[in-house]
């Protein structure tokens, strides 16, 4: 891309995350979708609350918007569980983003449990990678990604440009809080994740979560042991 072009593109951003800085969801969602579809993608990771309202707002939009997950080989049954029960209610067929290389492959050639060792590279490979050259094929993605979330996602505009994959971000749910998005899940009787219920507000991949306990930020169970917050994807 040309260097105008892009900083074009770059002004353009900025103007619209704005605009649409105390729009709600719906509106944000509606705006993307009428700007980039059908170059644009939901991620979701069936492994939280907010990405699961992202998906039903986009498609209440439209039925069409495609939906990925980052299926590492490694996400709990119950993970899975809810992309069949979510295809089902919705009657969408969201794509597995899956990583090049199996489990066990990947143990073959960097040892057994890399995540044990080196969480960073064992998400590089299984997440970043891979969803890197599935967004090559897209010029937006929408997340449900939220400011309370971590530190790295305090600032997070509801609409940024994505130099990591090199798209457009939107992140809807951006200024909304936990408590704000069971809200909205709870009335509309949204299929959630069934180990929400058993401790685990966050998931991930199970080698990598565990429940947290009362009064735990709602991501201690993620990576523990190691000072990890994030896999990369939003930072
Ligand atoms: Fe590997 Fe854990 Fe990252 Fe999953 S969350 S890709 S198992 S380090």
């Amino acid at each position: 891309m040309l260097l105008n072009q892009r900083s074009g593109t770059a002004l353009a951003i900025e103007t619209a995350a704005r605009c649409l800085e105390d729009a709600s969801p719906k509106e944000i969602v509606r705006w993307a979708l009428e700007t980039y579809a059908p170059r644009i993608v939901l991620a979701c990771s069936f492994g939280g609350a907010t990405g699961i309202a992202a998906l039903d707002v986009a498609l209440k939009l439209d039925r069409t918007t495609p939906v990925y997950y980052l299926d590492t080989g490694l996400l709990f049954p119950e993970t899975y569980a809810l992309v069949e029960r979510i295809a089902a209610v919705y009657g969408i067929d969201p794509v597995p983003v899956r990583p090049a290389a199996s489990v066990a492959e990947q143990a073959a050639v960097f040892g057994p449990e890399l995540w044990k060792r080196d969480p960073d590279a064992c998400c590089s490979l299984r997440k970043l990678e891979p969803q890197s050259d599935f967004l090559a094929g897209y010029d937006a993605w929408i997340t449900g990604i939220r400011r309370d979330q971590t530190e790295w996602r305090s600032d997070a505009p509801v609409v940024q440009w994505d130099a990591k994959f090199d798209l457009v971000k939107v992140n809807p749910f951006a200024r909304w809080d936990e408590a704000k998005v069971w809200a909205y899940v709870r009335f509309h009787n949204l299929p959630y994740n069934a180990l929400h219920d058993a401790g685990y507000p966050s998931l991930g991949c199970a080698p990598c979560t565990r429940p947290i306990a009362a009064g735990e930020d709602v991501r201690a169970g993620r990576w523990p042991g190691f000072g990890k917050t994030e896999c990369g994807l939003h930072r």
